[in-house]
Parts: C-alpha cells; sequence; structure tokens
C-alpha cells in the first residue's frame, strides 16, 4: 500500500478528477467500486443536486468516494454543510485559499486535498495543513494556472519543496503516465479527461465523442484574463481568438463568455457554442469505455511498464 492509497483507503492511488458537468454520482462511484477514488464534481451542482448526488453515491457504492468544491463556488456554505451532514469523508478543494476551509473540514474529521498549479500554492495549501497536494500541469483540461507549468516540471519541482503526499495530475491518461508520474516523484494521479470519455461520466454524448475524435494540438489554454481555461477548439474558441485580434478588453472576453457556457458545451453538447474543457491527453483517448474498465487497464499496462522499466538495461556507454 502507499501513501496515497492508504489516506483514502483505496485499491489503487488513481483519484479520477471532480469535474464541472461531467462527474456525477455515476462515474464517482463507478470508480470507487473499481478501486480508484471516485470524485462528484460539485462546481456545477445547485445546493439541493449536490445533496440528491450524495445521497445516490452512498447507495451506489460501499467504498470511499468524495467531493471536489471549487472555493469560488458561490453557495460554498451550503455544500460545505451538504459534505458535512453525509459525513462524506474526503473533499478536494480548488480554485482559491486553502487556508479558507480545510482546519474547519478537518475538524469535522474530513480528509482535505488541495489542488494546485504551482510550488508556492503548494506550500501553502501543506502550511494550511491540508492532508495531501493534487499539483496540476499545463496538460490539463478546464480551469489551470497562469504560469503554464507542465506536468513534468511541475511535479519533480513540488515533490522536493513538499512534506506531505503529493498526486500528480495533468496529461496521465495510461498506466504509462502513471508511472511516469510516480517517477517523477507523485505518490498517485489524478485523471480527468480519460473518465470524461467514459459510459458513466455525464457529459454528453456529443462531447464524448468529440474527446475521442481530438487530435493532438486541438485544445488551447486561454482565456487568461478572466480564469484560465484549457479548451476544445470550436466556434466559440474561434470567437474568442478573434477577440484577441480585436485586442478585446477583459469586460469584452467576459461578456463574450458570458454565464453557462460550460453547461451548454460539456452537458447540452452544444459543440458549436459551448465550452468545452478537455485536457491535451485528449488526442490519446480513442474509446468510450466503463470507467471499472480504464481502471483495470491503467493497472495492468503501470505494472507492465514497471517490469519493462525494472529490465531494460541503459547502454550510456560510459
Ligand atoms: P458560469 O458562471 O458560466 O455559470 C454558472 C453555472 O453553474 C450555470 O450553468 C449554473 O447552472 C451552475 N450553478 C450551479 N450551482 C450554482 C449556483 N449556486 N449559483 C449559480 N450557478 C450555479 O460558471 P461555469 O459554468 O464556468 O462554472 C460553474 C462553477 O464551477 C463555478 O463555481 C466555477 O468556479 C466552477 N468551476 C469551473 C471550472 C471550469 O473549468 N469552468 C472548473 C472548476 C470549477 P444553471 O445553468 O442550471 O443555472
Amino acid at each position: 500500500m502507499n501513501k496515497i492509497s492508504k489516506l483514502f483507503s483505496v485499491k489503487y492511488p488513481i483519484v479520477q478528477a471532480g469535474m464541472i458537468w461531467c462527474s456525477g454520482w455515476e462515474l464517482a462511484s463507478a470508480v470507487s467500486n473499481a478501486g480508484g477514488l471516485g470524485l462528484i464534481g460539485s462546481g456545477s451542482m445547485y445546493p439541493e443536486i449536490l445533496d440528491d448526488q450524495i445521497t445516490k453515491c452512498k447507495k451506489a457504492t460501499n467504498k470511499p468516494f468524495g467531493v471536489n468544491l471549487p472555493m469560488l463556488y458561490p453557495d460554498i456554505d451550503k455544500h460545505i454543510e451538504t459534505i458535512i451532514r453525509h459525513k462524506v469523508p474526503i473533499v478536494f478543494t480548488s480554485a482559491g485559499n486553502p487556508k479558507t476551509w480545510t482546519e474547519y473540514l478537518k475538524k469535522e474529521g474530513i480528509i482535505v486535498v488541495h489542488v494546485v498549479s504551482g510550488v508556492k500554492f503548494a506550500q501553502k495549501a501543506q502550511d494550511a495543513g491540508v492532508d495531501a497536494i493534487v499539483a496540476e500541469g499545463f496538460e490539463a483540461g478546464g480551469h489551470n494556472g497562469r504560469d503554464e507549468t507542465t506536468t513534468f516540471c511541475l511535479i519533480p519541482k513540488v515533490a522536493r519543496e513538499i512534506q506531505i503526499p503529493l498526486i500528480a495530475a495533468g496529461g496521465i491518461a495510461t498506466g504509462r503516465g502513471m508511472l511516469a508520474a510516480l517517477n517523477l516523484g507523485a505518490d498517485g494521479v489524478q485523471i480527468g479527461s480519460r473518465f470524461v470519455a467514459t459510459l458513466e461520466s455525464s457529459a454528453h454524448q456529443n462531447f464524448k465523442e468529440s474527446i475521442i475524435k481530438a487530435e493532438e494540438g486541438d485544445t488551447l489554454l486561454t482565456l487568461k484574463e478572466l480564469t484560465p481555461v484549457r479548451l476544445l477548439k470550436n466556434e466559440f474558441y474561434s470567437q474568442v481568438e478573434l477577440a484577441y485580434k480585436n485586442a478585446a478588453s477583459p469586460q469584452q472576453l467576459n461578456d463574450l463568455l458570458g454565464r453557462g457556457r460550460a453547461k451548454k458545451g460539456m452537458y447540452e453538447g452544444d459543440l458549436v457554442n459551448g465550452e468545452l474543457e478537455i485536457g491535451q491527453v485528449s488526442s490519446l483517448i480513442s474509446e468510450i469505455k466503463p470507467a471499472a474498465e480504464i481502471i483495470e487497464e491503467l493497472v495492468k499496462e503501470f505494472k507492465r511498464a514497471q517490469k519493462e522499466q525494472s529490465t531494460t538495461k541503459f547502454n550510456f556507454n560510459d
């Protein structure tokens, strides 16, 4: 058992990212039942919806699962009340100051993990008393860091600077990717995009199909003046690009984005006008599958790659 599987009491150190509009109770419970840690993405759920989702998840699995809580969610105190009432054992906080809620949640006996995109934020989260950190690189889909630090550069640096368990995220969708992340110093992985293209994800079928069609270079990080976000290129993305060419102000970009674009794209399947948040690794995804099959493949490939690694002799001519 490694640090992450021990912390969460799960079989594998594989966390399914809590993603808005894509990760409800069906996905979270399927991942937890398969030996990973499933997360409900609460950022797109009204309080009564989160309540219902947690109730359903508890019925669907007797394994640990968690909730991802973006700290800029408007009714965050209602979500926290719901999480505590249901005795959800694990909370992943993101997009905000880890000091705000960590102590409060930990007093309730909840394991708290904070998502960061850089070393400074990782140290801040450790100081705030979180139990583990997710360090998410530039490759990741959706909301992202401003500094464009890739997973390859981020993980070794964070691993060197912090003492608590570290989960790598961004660009990981295969067993080989998972092994690479652990070799870089992580104790576990968080995987988002690969789990969007599953039977259990609540993403619209159109969005799932666009992920499996995605090629290298089809996603880009944009809207840094607002909240940086990695999107699949589509008509909406072209409009953003045009706005930049016309030197749009942050206010004009905000007006263009409007409200509910993520829902339109990812949940309602509007591939033209919606926001389609997905990672670079989508170019490696070619099939929509059950979540349990993905976990099984990840573990199988990880073990095979680990074996190859231990038996491969590199010749440096020295
Ligand atoms: P928008 O402001 O564009 O839209 C808000 C969306 O959230 C609407 O679609 C709305 O649903 C839904 N919603 C759920 N609960 C509430 C609530 N209490 N008050 C208002 N709206 C609510 O935001 P986004 O869609 O981009 O993001 C939604 C949330 O997810 C935000 O809190 C955001 O910070 C968070 N988040 C976003 C990420 C991203 O990559 N975009 C990543 C992580 C977190 P309806 O249309 O049914 O009213």
